[in-house]
């Protein structure tokens, strides 16, 4: 199904000039860039963004203390204070510099990105992932500096959050119909 996502490529991934391959690895996939500028957001918008959600802050707490104990980490927080201070970190990481964000288009592309994209903490995404092989963070490294995980990407999760993601970024005016010329290749 024909599905648009929203693609965020963080400070990190624009400091290291990683906009190209990141696109690339997006287009060499089949999908289709509709939208696209360079944003240096304000707290209002990072705020937009990333929205404290509780369930959201506790998935991201048991994705973290699940890694920890992986690794043999002692860690005593509650999930949903883990979730909260990250959260902190994610505005100050979104406001700390560029980033370059985009709508992108294709078949299934919700899903069909968060594969290419990889795991949320790049020192075990998949090594064909964008965070698997252009980056090597981890939440242990990420939480001794008090700063949100380095993984260069942010890419929508779910229908309905590709949609809000969008319309915080983009007016119905910037995205642009058009058709790839391998459509019928790639989907007829
Ligand atoms: P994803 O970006 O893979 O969808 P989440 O939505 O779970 O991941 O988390 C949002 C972002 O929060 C991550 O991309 C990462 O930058 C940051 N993050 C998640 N967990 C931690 C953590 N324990 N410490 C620091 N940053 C984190
Ligand atoms: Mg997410």
């Amino acid at each position: 199904m024909m599905e648009r996502t929203l693609v965020l490529i963080k400070p990190d991934g624009v400091y290291r000039s990683l906009i190209g391959k990141i696109i690339s690895t997006m287009e060499d996939a089949g999908l289709k860039v509709v939208g696209m500028k360079m944003v240096r957001p304000d707290k209002k918008l990072a705020e937009q963004h990333y929205i404290p959600d509780e369930n959201w802050m506790r998935e991201i707490g048991d994705k973290t203390k699940a890694t920890y104990k992986d690794q043999g980490v002692s860690n005593n927080e509650e999930p949903v204070e883990i979730g909260r201070r990250v959260w902190m970190q994610l505005i100050d990481y979104l406001m700390s510099g560029p980033v370059a964000v985009m709508v992108v288009e294709g078949n299934d592309a919700i899903f069909v990105v968060r594969k290419l994209v990889g795991a949320t903490e790049p020192r075990k995404a998949d090594p064909g992932s964008i965070r698997g092989r252009l980056s090597s963070d981890s939440y242990a490294l990420a939480d001794g500096k008090h700063r949100a995980v380095k993984n260069l990407i942010h890419a929508s999760d779910a229908p309905e959050t590709a949609k809000r993601e969008i319309s915080v970024w983009f007016k119905p005016e910037e995205l642009i119909k058009y058709s790839r010329s391998d459509e019928s290749a790639q989907y007829d």
